[in-house]
């Protein structure tokens, strides 16, 4: 492995609380690691979202832009790299990603349309059903086999996707695709796969989003896996991935190396002109979108930082380290290597555990416990449902836990200690309990949910 293509100018200090301290703050978050407090935390592997360490150059730039209500320079920076990278028309900035879900779908989805999607992601789907639609996922087969290996797992199912949406075309209020595909484990989508998609979208006359969150690491894997692309460079990758598309959603928090932001692109004026009216409502004016100026800056430099082969390389090798060190210990994780996650199949991992008893929120639990590594559940207790009916819990057919990797953040040394603690854990597997729930609210419930051990 080529070592971190950076040197470290500023370091954080870390503590590990004893794990008796660590044992009494997980009781006292409710068993739900959303609940502790970062400086219980030794390394924090929740998400990727936000937590990306900036360059020197990012924080120039934050210095040196001046802060304006309208006109900041900022935004000019940002919309030439905007324009530059993603190509659509039209662009409208907002907080963060879900802020421009939230944009896009009161504008575009009426109660009771339906959106259909490779894979939501949980606050894609929240957002769908808060303006009354109806999210529906069309992940390939290969996705719900995490044992499996293919170089796409995460790609739509196109047979699927066109018998239903053929069926029912005017419910249909567009079609998206996410990418890198998260809620089935950081799998990419293949090129191939995103342009039949768009060839569907344009045959029923819908339009077609792509939910862009980890594009410039989609866009490695399809340079570095599919058939084509290996002498293309990544920013002609992602122009054309975004051709296919009549718009996207963005999250400034994952690829584009900045702590908060995101943006809606289209290239239809009318839905610009709908999302922009809301956008002065809800974020603020169109020069600065719920973010500070100097937040415009780091995204700018960030956006270009993040499609340098040489950062995109080390970053593929970096989660690749952490899942071969786990693949070859017979830790069940998911197959193949993802983009910005280790995902661990709790249901393996734990298999004495039935799924009601949330294995994979238990193994986040453990992890904790065992070495102040903190992890995610992405699984029973994140995307399972209550029936409106029956009051029952609908088991979803995945139960993960992630370690999303910070960009830029930890070295191969935190990796190599993260693999180890979840190596002891697995070692000691059929002595763990599970959890049961006692407390979660409707909507984005894995957020405060509070659980007790089960007996
Ligand atoms: C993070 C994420 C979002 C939401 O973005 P935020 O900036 O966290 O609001 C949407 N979709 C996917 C796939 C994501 O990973």
């Amino acid at each position: 492995m080529k070592p971190e293509p950076f040197r470290i100018k500023v370091v954080e200090e870390i503590d590990l609380p004893n794990k008796a301290e660590r044992e009494r703050l997980i009781k006292k978050a409710g068993y739900n690691v959303f609940q502790l407090k970062i400086d219980e935390i030794y390394i924090d592997l929740l998400t990727d979202s936000g937590t990306s360490a900036m360059s020197d150059r990012q924080w120039a730039a934050m210095i040196t832009t001046k802060q304006a209500y309208a006109g900041s320079n900022s935004y000019y920076q940002l919309e030439k790299a905007v324009k530059d990278l993603f190509g659509f028309k039209y662009f409208v900035l907002v907080h963060q990603g879900r802020a421009g879900e939230h944009l896009l779908f009161s504008s575009l989805v009426k109660p009771g349309e339906i959106v259909p999607n490779n894979s939501h992601f949980d606050t894609t789907q929240a957002n769908v059903r808060l303006v009354g639609g109806l999210p529906k996922d069309f992940a390939a087969k290969d996705a719900y086999n995490p044992s499996k290996t293919a170089p796409f797992k995460g790609n739509m199912d196109l047979e699927k996707l066109e018998e239903f949406v053929g069926k029912n075309r005017d419910k249909i209020a567009l079609i998206m695709t996410t990418i890198t595909n998260n809620a089935v484990g950081g799998q990419p989508v293949a090129m191939e796969n995103i342009r039949q998609t768009s060839q569907i979208a344009r045959k029923y006359k819908r339009l077609f989003f792509i939910d862009a969150c980890r594009v410039a690491e989609n866009a490695y894997f399809i340079k570095t896996r599919e058939k084509g692309y290996k002498n293309k460079n990544i920013k002609a990758i992602i122009r054309e991935i975004f051709s296919y598309a009549d718009g996207c959603t963005f999250s400034g928090k994952k690829d584009a190396l900045t702590n908060i932001g995101g943006l809606v692109g289209m290239n239809s004026k009318r839905v610009f002109e709908k999302i922009r009216s809301m956008q002065v409502i809800t974020e603020g004016f169109p020069t600065y979108g719920g973010m500070a100026c100097r937040d415009l800056a780091s995204m700018a430099r960030g956006l270009q930082e993040s499609t340098r082969e040489s950062y995109l390389e080390y970053r593929h090798e970096q989660i690749n380290y952490l899942w071969e060190k786990l693949s070859k210990a017979g830790v069940p994780i998911v197959n193949p290597v993802g983009g910005h996650a280790v995902f661990i199949d709790g249901k393996k991992f734990f298999s004495h555990l039935p799924q009601e008893q949330y294995p994979s929120q238990t193994l986040a639990v453990e992890l904790y416990i065992e070495s102040g590594v903190r992890g995610v559940e992405l699984g029973t207790s994140c995307f399972g449902e209550i029936d409106e009916k029956t009051g029952k819990l609908i088991l979803p057919k995945l139960d993960l836990l992630r370690l999303a990797i910070p960009r830029r953040t930890y070295t191969a040394n935190h990796l190599a200690y993260v693999a180890e603690s979840v190596i002891k854990v697995y070692k000691r597997r059929r002595k763990v309990r599970g959890l049961k729930r006692v407390y979660a609210p409707l909507l984005l419930g894995h957020f405060l949910a509070r659980f007790e051990l089960e007996n």
